[in-house]
């Protein structure tokens, strides 16, 4: 390995013992761009790495609301803003009960290197905070948001860092954030988030646009293998926001979704994930309890297998990982290079642990892509929201359609080129990071040592 690299890596687990998430996606990152980096002297000279692995600044504050009964509770808040060399700051607020500042790292880390290849001018951050949603009244929620706001407005701003949802975050809360925003400042600065609501200059095609965006990608790969979407049998667990959106676009395009998951077990609809019944369902039972899927078992008389993750079964064309990191691990992973599907497109962000990762990609008979590239139509049209929001406008559904469909194409084919570039095949794993890193430095390079 490349002694730089290596050493960078040894610096990174001395100073981040207590981070390991962060650690796991920063090395998964530099062994992934090692080829670019043994052959430009510079970056080693501009002590890059170093310099992309520290964020430029990360806050933790603290917050507390009441409950309906009128007690207090104490939440951590974070936000993280790790390079805004390409933009200002933008990535999404997770409230989530096991949010720490290994989990706003790594994710704010990724969100750098998809950001950029979005190809819009926005750097990386992330948020959240541990609070737990689960069985919150929606009033709690607001009070809530409204104080993790007021902790945050002053960081924040349309030029500065832009926030949006993740998981635990959606329209509903965003719109209580802003309001404390727009309540604290007095002006009307509606580009500070995105995922808004539509009333006040949310975009259309936002809620779809992670997992629209992740099925154009598949659709670029496939068309790479000479194959098509059609008829296609889809795996994915999670049954979010963004496994909503890929089972909807692919229904769309005659391909169909016939498992989901959840942190209960997993559901198999033979029939396919696919009429709007069954869509909006999803998202009702989403809103009403992030916990179980079993209810769509129920409703719609198919089968649900509890406490097991379907990884490994052989009725499917493609797995689409979109729940949460670390979902695949090496068991997991091993059951799925066994099975045959040729198909393994990450959506979540790091969905699959090192050592899985490592095994997909070794199977010479599969292809693998990687969630920072094919998740990336989600932060991509918020970045269309915010061109939006400073233009006073709002864009047709065709009009953020197509662009969304014209930037997850450049993604594919910008990773396969940077791939071609340093001699490593149809990598998008390889290519994803070294695309994604090569924009990040030379912004960096060019804007001089801080
Ligand atoms: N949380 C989403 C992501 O991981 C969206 C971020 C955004 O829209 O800013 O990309």
């Amino acid at each position: 390995m490349n002694q730089y690299i290596k050493n960078t890596i040894d610096l990174i687990y001395d100073m981040y013992r207590t981070q390991p998430e962060f650690v796991q996606a920063v090395e998964e990152f530099l062994f992934s761009i090692e080829p670019a980096i043994a052959k430009h002297p510079e970056y080693e000279k501009n002590d890059l790495l170093m310099r992309l692995v520290i964020p430029e600044r990360l806050f933790k504050f603290r917050v507390v609301w009441t409950d309906d009964q009128g007690k207090a509770h104490t939440n951590t808040g974070y936000r993280c803003q790790f390079n805004g060399a390409i933009g200002p700051y933008k990535g999404g607020l997770r409230f989530q009960k096991n949010v720490n500042e290994s989990i706003i790292k790594f994710l704010a880390f990724e969100q750098t290197f998809k950001n950029a290849l979005t190809g819009l001018p926005i750097g990386g951050g992330k948020g959240g905070s541990d609070f737990d949603p689960a069985g919150k009244s929606e009033a709690e929620i607001m009070r809530f948001c409204q104080s993790y706001m007021t902790a945050l407005y002053r960081y924040i701003g349309a030029d500065v860092d832009v926030p949006a949802g993740d998981m635990g975050v959606s329209q509903r809360e965003i719109g209580f954030l802003f309001g404390q925003y727009r309540r604290l400042k007095g002006n009307f600065e509606n580009g500070v988030l995105t995922g808004k609501g539509l009333s006040y200059g949310g975009s259309l095609i936002r809620p779809e646009a992670t997992g629209y965006g992740a099925v154009y990608y598949l659709d670029e790969v496939l068309k790479h293998e000479n194959d098509t979407l059609k008829g296609k049998r889809i795996g994915v667990s999670g049954y979010g926001n963004v496994a909503w959106g890929i089972m909807k676009k692919a229904a769309e395009l005659d391909a169909k979704v016939i498992y989901m998951s959840g942190p209960d077990g997993y559901i198999r609809d033979p029939d396919g994930i696919n009429t709007k019944e069954k869509l909006d369902y999803i998202l009702q039972m989403r809103m009403n309890d992030p916990m179980h899927c079993k209810p769509y078992a129920e409703k719609f008389n198919c089968e649900f297998v509890e406490g097991k993750k379907f990884w490994g079964v052989k009725d499917v064309d493609i797995y689409m990982p979109a729940a949460v990191q670390n979902d695949v691990g090496f068991e997991s992973a091993k059951l799925i290079g066994d099975s045959g599907v040729k198909y393994y497109i990450e959506v979540a962000n790091m969905p699959t642990t090192n050592d899985a990762l490592s095994y997909l990609r070794s199977c010479s008979h599969m292809i693998v892509a990687p969630s920072k590239a094919v998740n990336a139509g989600g932060v991509g049209v918020s970045a269309l929201e915010m061109s939006q929001n400073s233009e006073r406008l709002s864009w047709s559904k065709e009009e953020v359609d197509s662009q969304l469909h014209r930037m997850m194409k450049n993604i594919h084919e910008e990773s396969m080129k940077a791939a071609e570039t340093y001699g490593l095949g149809y990598d998008l794993v390889a290519g994803a990071n070294i695309a994604g890193f090569t924009k990040v430095a030379r912004a960096m390079i060019e804007q001089g040592l801080f």
